[in-house]
């Protein structure tokens, strides 16, 4: 049976969220796109050509939490990063959400790395 979301997950800006503070202009970052619902900026640690982060400006912890509660919200993302793919003149390119600290998760806010601008190895590491 589903759970009740937990309050932290309900959408509300969270004080200690990183990309929480982005969204509303209290850390500096480098915007390629912005939307009513999404926003769209240069990853502070490159690991591509192109690495460009998409996010929702709603506060959801990892990318399934965001689709279970705001599913439009979560294509906005997926199409803002086909938008941004165009506009970075990407015909190949990855989106991950990583979920979870295993995978790789640093920053519990949902989020699109869009990775391009060179080859891509299948499988990822
Ligand atoms: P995760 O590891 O959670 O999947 O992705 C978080 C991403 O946020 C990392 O790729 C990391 O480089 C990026 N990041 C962390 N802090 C900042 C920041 O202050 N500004 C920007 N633009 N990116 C950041
Ligand atoms: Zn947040």
């Amino acid at each position: 049976m589903a759970q009740e979301p937990r309050r932290e997950d309900g959408g509300e800006p969270q004080d200690d969220c990183l990309f929480c503070k982005i969204v509303a202009g209290q850390i500096p970052a480098t915007l390629v796109r912005e939307t009513d619902t999404v926003v769209a900026f240069r990853d502070i640690n490159p690991q591509a050509p192109t690495h460009i982060l998409v996010i929702p400006k709603l506060h959801y912890p990892d990318a399934a939490s965001l689709a279970a509660a705001e599913p439009g919200v979560l294509a906005d993302v997926l199409r803002e990063a086909g938008e941004v793919a165009g506009e970075e003149k990407l015909d190949s390119y990855r989106i991950v959400f990583n979920t979870g600290s295993g995978a790789g998760q640093t920053v519990f806010h949902a989020h699109a790395h869009l990775l391009g601008g060179r080859g891509l190895q299948w499988p990822p590491g």
